[in-house]
């Protein structure tokens, strides 16, 4: 039977980043296995490329610094720009419980450590995006170091990396199950090739994680949830530098990319299968009328719809990562659950993972708030909700 040291399953952007730092460790036996032909073909490529630290949760806050510290260095450390654009996270509240809600989420921030977010009012957001109607907008956050990152960039750096130091690729195979040496230790992995002897086991698997955990004998509480996005035909009254602009009520945000606008807005899909990724028509209507309302300049923009996607979401109950080893099964690890921050996370969530299996424990930041046996000892993250 064939062996790795290491198996990560799922080569989106936190399986590539985690099979990148374990090979970084020292880990010289490190499998990857991806059921799709290339990397980065489940939510990864479906991402809007936005990277925040305006979080209201000090966990998150944390993970979003110590990647952003990650991405500063990651052209000269993996040569492969990874698209760090620092144009600044907007956030725009209409009424004085929403910009309450924005001032404790600041509170949160200071004390993970991001210090450049301030609070903005009307005629500060004015100046940092006049497309915006003014009226019904009381203020608002911004942070200049938030922005943009390239996701499959990111991918192919911690890819091609990775595979130069020795990490094993295999395309086109799908993990469907796993043997088990007595309950609480797998001893090998069932792929589509074959089995494969496997002395720990990463589930990098994203929205499709709870599927391959149950296969170890594991209860993983992240289900999917779809996002749709918009996309204009080439739209040139918007700046590209456009920082990412968030309305706090209802969640929509739009940004630049490419010389298009990109619409985004949350909703419960009803869909009675929830891995379901197709755009909605009327989804889109509502999408399009809210954006011509809040930014009246796209009045003269119009859709492509054939460039409009759906993708999914890896939730977890408390919009937090998963991070560690899993509470029954002790040489099965979890990178699960990043809740739709995962491409922004992927950097710190793979250095802090590959430190927990090669050290037992993670030394760059305390990972004790996305312990995976948190939900069973009843204490979730609690978190001031923004996006
Ligand atoms: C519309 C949209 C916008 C988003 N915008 C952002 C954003 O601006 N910023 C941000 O940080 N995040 C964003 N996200 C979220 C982000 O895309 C995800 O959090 C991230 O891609 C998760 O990465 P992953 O590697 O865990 O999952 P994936 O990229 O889905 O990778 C998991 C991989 O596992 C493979 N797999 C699954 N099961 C098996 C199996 N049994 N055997 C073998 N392989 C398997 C899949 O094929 C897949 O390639 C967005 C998501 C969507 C849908």
């Amino acid at each position: 039977m064939r062996s790795a040291e290491v198996i990560v399953i799922g080569a989106g952007v936190i399986g590539a980043s985690v099979a990148y730092h374990l090979a970084e460790r020292g880990c010289e036996d490190v499998l990857v296995l991806e059921r799709n032909r290339q990397p980065g073909r489940g939510s990864t490529r479906r991402a809007t490329g936005g990277f925040r630290a305006q979080f209201g949760s000090e966990a998150n806050v944390r993970l979003s610094l110590l990647s952003r510290e990650k991405l500063l260095r990651f052209e000269e450390e993996l040569g492969v720009d990874p698209g760090y654009r620092p144009c600044g996270y907007l956030f725009l509240a209409e009424d004085e419980a929403q910009l309450d809600g924005l001032r404790a989420a600041r509170e949160v921030q200071r004390e993970g450590g991001l210090e450049e977010a301030w609070e903005v009012g009307p005629s500060e957001i004015a100046e940092i995006n006049p497309a915006v109607r003014a009226d019904g907008i009381v203020g608002g956050a911004f942070c200049p170091t938030d922005g943009f990152i390239r996701p499959m960039e990111i991918v192919r750096g911690y890819v091609e990396s990775a595979e130069r130091l020795g990490v094993r690729f295999e395309y086109g195979t799908g993990c469907e199950g796993f043997e088990l040496d007595g309950p609480g230790r797998i001893s090998a992995v069932r792929a589509t090739s074959g089995d494969v002897a496997a002395g720990s086991v990463v589930n990098a698997a994203g929205a499709w994680a709870a599927s391959v955990a149950r296969d170890a004998g594991l209860d993983l509480p992240v289900e999917p949830l779809r996002r749709q996005a918009a996309v204009t035909h080439p739209f040139d009254a918007l700046p590209q530098d456009m920082p990412m602009t968030v309305f706090v009520e209802d969640g929509f945000h739009l940004r630049v990319r490419d010389g298009r606008v990109l619409l985004l807005l949350p909703d419960e899909p009803d869909s009675v299968d929830p891995f379901d990724q197709s755009v909605e028509e009327s989804w889109l209507r509502l999408v399009v009328e809210t954006a011509r309302e809040r930014v009246p300049c796209l009045r003269q923009a119009s859709v492509d719809r054939a460039r409009c996607w759906a993708g999914l979401y890896e939730m977890s109950p408390d919009g937090h990562a998963l991070l560690g080893r899993a509470p029954e099964t002790e040489n099965l690890y979890l990178a699960n659950g990043s809740s739709g921050h995962g491409v922004m996370h992927a950097p710190a969530l793979g250095q802090l993972l590959a430190e927990i299996v090669a050290d037992g424990t993670a030394s760059t930041l305390d990972t004790h708030a996305l312990r995976p046996s948190r939900f069973a000892e009843d204490e979730p993250n609690l978190a001031q909700k923004l996006l």
